[in-house]
Order: C-alpha cells, then sequence, then structure tokens
C-alpha cells in the first residue's frame, strides 16, 4: 500500500492562498459588509467539508473556492452568488441543513442552495429520473438564473479535474457535459466557457482527435502569429490615424469547433483555413458605437476583400443570447481567407461572460432577446403534459440551432429558430393561429406549411376553421412550442376516441364473460404489448383489436402476470450488470471465451479492436458495444448512464470486424480496378459492398471491409492514399439508426 504523507500545515496555508485570491477576484462588486459575508460562508464551508477530499487527494475545500472564483472571474456574478458557490456542495455532502443556512445567510442565498442540491446527480436510477433531473434544472432558470449560472461553474471546475475519475465517470460527466451544460452556457452567451466545456469533453472522449489537433495547431504556432502581425499590421494604423481607440488581435479557434469543421465538410485538418478569427475591440463612447464599428469595418475592406455572403450584422439585431458583433470574412495577403469580428468592449464583456455582464448593461440595451428566450422556457416548463425525454430534446434543439429573423405582414420582427417552417411561425403568432394553418403565404407565394423559412421572409399565415392539428406535422415542426402544442391537442383527441373505446371493451369483455376490472385491463394492456390502459381503449375504439383477438387472449395459456414494462426493463439492466461483476471485474471484455456473456457490435459504428468502446445494456438484444465517438454515445451516456459498461477488448487475431471507408479521388477507368485490388489481392482483405458514385470526373465510393483492428485498418488507409488518383480515404460510421435508444 502506498503511503501518503499530508503537510497539514502546507495545506492550510494553500487554502488562504486561495481564498485571498477569491477576494481579489471578486473585488470590483464588492460592497459594504460584503467581504464578511463571503468570509462566514467560506468558513462554514471550510468547517463542514473539513475531513473530505477530493479524488485527487486534495483538500475538498479547493473545490467550492474554486468554484466561487469561476463564478466571480469568469461569469462576473457577485457577492450572493460567490457565498452560494462556496456553500453549493455543503447541504448534499455534509450534516448542514438548508434551515443552518437560511438562519446564516437569509432566505434568497437558502433558495439558491436548494435549487443545486435539488439538480445534483440523481444518476444511478433510470432514464426518466434522469431527464427529470435536466428538466429540474431548467425549471431553476424560471426561479433564480444564478442557480444554473453556479451549476455551470461547477461543472467547469469538475471537467477542469477530471484526470483522477475513473474511465466510465469521464465518459459520463463529458457525455452530459456536450449533451446539455455546453448547449446551455452557448444559450446564456458563456462562448468562453461553452468552447472550454466542449473542448474538455472532446479531450476525454476522443482523445487521439484531439491530441492529433492539439499537435498540428502547435507546430505552425510560429507562422500562423506571423501572418496574424503582418495582417492586422495595416488595419491597426488606420484605425490609429483615423483616432479609433481598438485592440486588435487574432484568436485561435477552439479544437472542438475546427473538429466539427474538420467533419463537417469532410476534410483533412489542413484544408481548414480558419484555424483563427482576428477580433477587433473598440473603446466606443455608448452613443457612438455602432457608427465606429462600421468605421472600422470600412478599414478593414478597404485593406482587404470582403466575402459578399459572408456579412453577419449582429449589432443591428442582436442574437437572442444577446450576442453583438459585425462579422466579415476577407480575403489575406496569402489568398486565404480570414474571419474578421468587429465590436465594443461593451460587446465583447456581453459575449465572454454572457448573461451576468448582460444584466449590468440592461440599461442600455433596447430589446433583449434573452429576456424573451427565459420567458420562452418558462412557458415550455409550464406545459405539465410532455414526457421529459421528449422535453428535453426538443428543449437541447432549441439550444443549439441559431436564430432567423422572420417578417410579420405589418413588419414586425420574428425571432424563431433555424430550419423553422411556415408551421413553427404560426404556432409563434398564437397557438390557435398554428392550431388551423392550412397555408402561408411567404413574399406574396403561395407556399405548403413544412416550408422552411429564410432569414428576412415575410409571411403571412392561411387559417380554416375545420383544421385541427395533425400527427405528421410533429415530422417538420422545429420549435419547442409548436412541438408541445400539436402533441397537447393529439393526446386530447386520443383521450375522447379512448372514452368510446372504454364502452365498446366494456360490452365485449362482457359477452366473453370476463370481469371488467382494472387487474384484468392491466393484463389485457400487457397482452396486447401496450403500455396504459388508454392505450388499449384506443384501440380497440380504432378497430386494431376486435373481439376475435379478444378471444384468443382468453384461450391463450400466456396469462402473464401484469408487471409495468419499465419494472422489467430494470430487472433485466440490473441481473445483466450482477452477471457481469460477478466476474471479479467490472470491466467486459470483449472477446474473452470464459466469459459467456450475450453482447454485439453495435450497427451505428461498427467497433473495431483499438477502437475506445463502451458497452451499453439494451433491453431485449444483450449487452452492445459501442464506439466513444459513435454519433449515439452521447445520448446514451448521458440519459442511460446506469446501462453503461466499460468495455476493453483482448486479443483475438482470427476475427474479422466490418467496417466503411469512405474513399474520394479523380475518376479514372481503373480506378476501383486498382482499389480492390490492394484490398483484397495485396492485403487479403474481404470485401462485403462497394458502392460508387461518380460525377464530373470525380469519383466517390464507399466500401465495406472486414478487417482485424485498428492497426490492420490504418495501414490499409495509408496504402490506399497511395494508389494513384485517391485524394482521401475516411473511415466512416454507417449513418443508419442513428436514433432512440432501444
Ligand atoms: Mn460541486
Amino acid at each position: 500500500m502506498k503511503e501518503i504523507v499530508i503537510d497539514l500545515e502546507a495545506e492550510k496555508n494553500e487554502i488562504l492562498k486561495r481564498y485571498r485570491a477569491l477576494l481579489r477576484a471578486s473585488k470590483s462588486t464588492l460592497q459594504k459588509g460584503d467581504k464578511r459575508m463571503i468570509r462566514k460562508a467560506f468558513d462554514m464551508a471550510l468547517e463542514s467539508h473539513k475531513d473530505m477530499r477530493r479524488k485527487s487527494g486534495e483538500p475538498y475545500i479547493y473545490h467550492p473556492i474554486a468554484v466561487a472564483q469561476i463564478a466571480a472571474e469568469e461569469i462576473g456574478l457577485g457577492t450572493t452568488s460567490i457565498v452560494c458557490a462556496l456553500l453549493h456542495d455543503v447541504v448534499e455532502d455534509t450534516d448542514l441543513t438548508l434551515e443552518d443556512i437560511e438562519r446564516e445567510f437569509g432566505k434568497k442565498v437558502a433558495r439558491i442552495i436548494d435549487g443545486l442540491t435539488k439538480i445534483s446527480g440523481v444518476f444511478d436510477t433510470n432514464s426518466s429520473l434522469q431527464a427529470e433531473n435536466f428538466r429540474k434544472m431548467l425549471l431553476t432558470l424560471a426561479d433564480d438564473v444564478r442557480v444554473i449560472l453556479i451549476k455551470l461553474a461547477d461543472r467547469l471546475h469538475n471537467m477542469r479535474t477530471m484526470e483522477f475519475m475513473p474511465r466510465d465517470k469521464q465518459l459520463k460527466l463529458s457525455s452530459e457535459t456536450v449533451y446539455l451544460y455546453a448547449p446551455l452556457a452557448h444559450r446564456l452567451g458563456l462562448y468562453a466557457i461553452k468552447s472550454e466545456l466542449e473542448d474538455l469533453s472532446m479531450k476525454y472522449m476522443e482523445s487521439e482527435t484531439y491530441q492529433f489537433i492539439k499537435v498540428k495547431l502547435n507546430e505552425k504556432k510560429a507562422e500562423r502569429e506571423r501572418f496574424i502581425r503582418d495582417f492586422i499590421e495595416p488595419i491597426k494604423k488606420t484605425l490609429e490615424a483615423q483616432e479609433l481607440h481598438a485592440d486588435v488581435f487574432g484568436r485561435p479557434k477552439s479544437i472542438h469547433s475546427i473538429w466539427n469543421k474538420m467533419k463537417k465538410k469532410s476534410i483533412p485538418f489542413e484544408e481548414v483555413y480558419d484555424l483563427f478569427a482576428i477580433r477587433i475591440i473598440l473603446d466606443s463612447a455608448p452613443d457612438q458605437e455602432k457608427s465606429e464599428c462600421w468605421k472600422a469595418y470600412s478599414i478593414v475592406t478597404d485593406q482587404y476583400r470582403p466575402n459578399p455572403d459572408r456579412l453577419r450584422d449582429w449589432i443591428s439585431s442582436p442574437k437572442a443570447n444577446g450576442y453583438e458583433s459585425l462579422h466579415t470574412t476577407v480575403m489575406g495577403p496569402r489568398g486565404q481567407w480570414v474571419e474578421v469580428q468587429i465590436r465594443t468592449k461593451r460587446m465583447n464583456e456581453i459575449a465572454e461572460k454572457g448573461f451576468a455582464a448582460h444584466w449590468k448593461y440592461k440599461e442600455a440595451s433596447t430589446d433583449s432577446g434573452l429576456d424573451q428566450w427565459i420567458q420562452k422556457v418558462r412557458e415550455m416548463l409550464r406545459n405539465p403534459d410532455s414526457n421529459a425525454l421528449d422535453f428535453l430534446d426538443d428543449f437541447k434543439m432549441n439550444l443549439f440551432s441559431d436564430e432567423i429573423f422572420i417578417f410579420t405582414p405589418k413588419g414586425a420582427l420574428i425571432q424563431l429558430p433555424s430550419n423553422a417552417t411556415a408551421l413553427d411561425f404560426a404556432f409563434e403568432i398564437h397557438s390557435d393561429v398554428g392550431a388551423s394553418c392550412i397555408g402561408a403565404k411567404v413574399n406574396h407565394k403561395l407556399v405548403p406549411l413544412s416550408y422552411k423559412l429564410q432569414n428576412g421572409d415575410q409571411v403571412e399565415i392561411i387559417t380554416s376553421s375545420k383544421q385541427t392539428p395533425k400527427e405528421d406535422w410533429l415530422n417538420f415542426v422545429v420549435t419547442a412550442k409548436a412541438k408541445a402544442k400539436i402533441k397537447s391537442s393529439l393526446k386530447e383527441e386520443k383521450r375522447k376516441v379512448a372514452e368510446d373505446g372504454k364502452e365498446i371493451l366494456e360490452r365485449k369483455l362482457k359477452s366473453l364473460k370476463i370481469t371488467y376490472n382494472s387487474d384484468n385491463l392491466q393484463k389485457l394492456s400487457y397482452y396486447f404489448k401496450l403500455q396504459t390502459t388508454q392505450d388499449l381503449f384506443y384501440n380497440v375504439a380504432r378497430g386494431l383489436i376486435d373481439l376475435k383477438d379478444l378471444r384468443e387472449y382468453q384461450a391463450s395459456e400466456k396469462l402473464i402476470e401484469a408487471k409495468p414494462q419499465d419494472k422489467i426493463e430494470a430487472e433485466q439492466v440490473q441481473s445483466l450488470l450482477k452477471s457481469i461483476k460477478a466476474k471479479d471485474s467490472d470491466i467486459l471484455l470483449i472477446g474473452e471465451d470464459l466469459q459467456k456473456i450475450d453482447y454485439t457490435l453495435a450497427a451505428c459504428c461498427n467497433p473495431i479492436p483499438g477502437d475506445d468502446v463502451f458497452g451499453f445494456i439494451t433491453v431485449n438484444e444483450g449487452i452492445k458495444i459501442h464506439r466513444t465517438n459513435c454519433p449515439n454515445a452521447t445520448k446514451l451516456m448521458s440519459n442511460y448512464g446506469y446501462r453503461i459498461v466499460k468495455a476493453r477488448w483482448t486479443n483475438q487475431q482470427e476475427l474479422a470486424f466490418l467496417t466503411g471507408l469512405r474513399i474520394t479521388g479523380i475518376d479514372d477507368v481503373g480506378l476501383i480496378n486498382k482499389l480492390t485490388t490492394v484490398i483484397s489481392t495485396d492485403f487479403g482483405v474481404n470485401i462485403r459492398s462497394i458502392t460508387v458514385d461518380s460525377d464530373n470526373g470525380i469519383f466517390e465510393g464507399s466500401i465495406m471491409v472486414y478487417v482485424n483492428d485498428t492497426q490492420h485498418l490504418d495501414n490499409l488507409i495509408k496504402r490506399l492514399k497511395m494508389v494513384r488518383g485517391v485524394t482521401a480515404v475516411t473511415r466512416f460510421d454507417s449513418p443508419q439508426s442513428i436514433g432512440r435508444a432501444s
């Protein structure tokens, strides 16, 4: 056993040092008496966490101090939040109660801590509880936004200090972070925190790619800095000559955003041109902001030619999260596109610190998109019907997307997420307008309900009193508001139909001499694989179950004991988990003969030995092995964390695994032949299928092959890249079955 020696005296000094750094960080917001409050909170936290340590071995108190420091320094929050951040874990982890907090710090602090305690991890239960937990967190938005801001600071610090956590925890925290926390930070305008959260998640979920891009970025650092210096030199001079005070500098893009670009355009790192953006931050007087930003724009575009399609004016119409800036892309001196962002100091503070900074300047901004957004969240949460998982899906979609601006016939401006349809617009105007919508005129032309709106469209809605919401509308609306309204109206409809079904069923059972009681109804529902008795009534009313089926039921010997579906699920998951743990290791070894565990490789990502993988317990198909960078992984891990098992490959030479390669190149008559020769003759690899598309001299092929492991695959890719005419070879995850977990 390793002996750990702890120098308590040195630790005490370190704690005080960190505490003083926190005070310095919060100095700008401190008012009379605030320092005493913070000291009191610090003493209380120190005392109650005194015997606790973090996974790294450090004193626990480092964590609340760091969270408070992030809240003050990186989000710009004030004393109340600092106090709450210092105390955010005490109610959950120590003997202190909410009553103690309220007695010492008053109602407001107690309310926020209560919110923070409620939304802390209920991770080991089941999916709906997990989603419910997220929902609770969002509910606090309506109550006091500071709860979420402190929660984000807490998550950021945990992500920064995650290296000592076990691997499955790292994966779980990372996937939750990209799934919900980063989009939330984005929506609240905390761009710096959002980028860091995404980068940290990627570091754990896709370590190899992360390191690869990081190394590549470093290699070219000196060259890039020289380029930036040369690029901004003439701009700086002209700004000075025109007496505009500004900071001009280059800012690297995050690793995650570079990776996104590579995936989206399927290009290698070398072809990503915007590895950085140029920022011009003007020090303007309040009434000069807009005109000075445009002056700077004019200076930049006098020097470099702008791309006419890439001008974004978020000063005239700020984003819903409060973001204001002028973006343009210009042609640099070496024939390379460069993005330039122009904004004032005030705008920049809002862009970096988001919500809190926004509040400080509230008087200055006339129209606050953020206020409207929070209002919308409140509305969505008020809808008590919606299923927690569905709600989360809808909500998340609205977190991610950018906005478009649409005009009403009278010229009023309506903000919608991009990809919104004419029907979304109708629901945005009023839910009755949406429910009775039969078509729309966009820029005076008649379009269908599903028409996707473009920025700047003017829309007029056509309604009919005979119209009612239809099931297929759900396939194309994107706003959470429209979805919720359509669902609740369909549900109401279904409820009415079910009423009739209930009467019919009662009569039918009577004729079969089956007693009509809740026990039998539940057995029947289970027999027909329906979730609720209401579904049973509905199916009877719609004629989907008739007398004949009921007789079969009666005759069937499988009079199964009624058991709710989710209970069966939970039991199956538990027993599978037990059988893995019984093998005195909680890691599933793939390919191990001794372990008679039922597992299969997931079809959505086709893992092969060497890939980073995890096991996911499904209800009917045993354990599925996914790659940690599978398109489905994030959702599985964040919503069904209790079903995740650690998995590792064992040595296995003979087996072959199916994987897909995408090959692009210059079309050439002999190309396919050359490729198949390399694959099957040179490498002895079996090909399962080839699909080839060729268009205007460009060749694009997808080839499914059987390989042994990642090493084998890498060699094959390297060799294929050497074939003349081939420009790129990449592995792909087959696009099918990206969807719900089963
Ligand atoms: Mn914490």
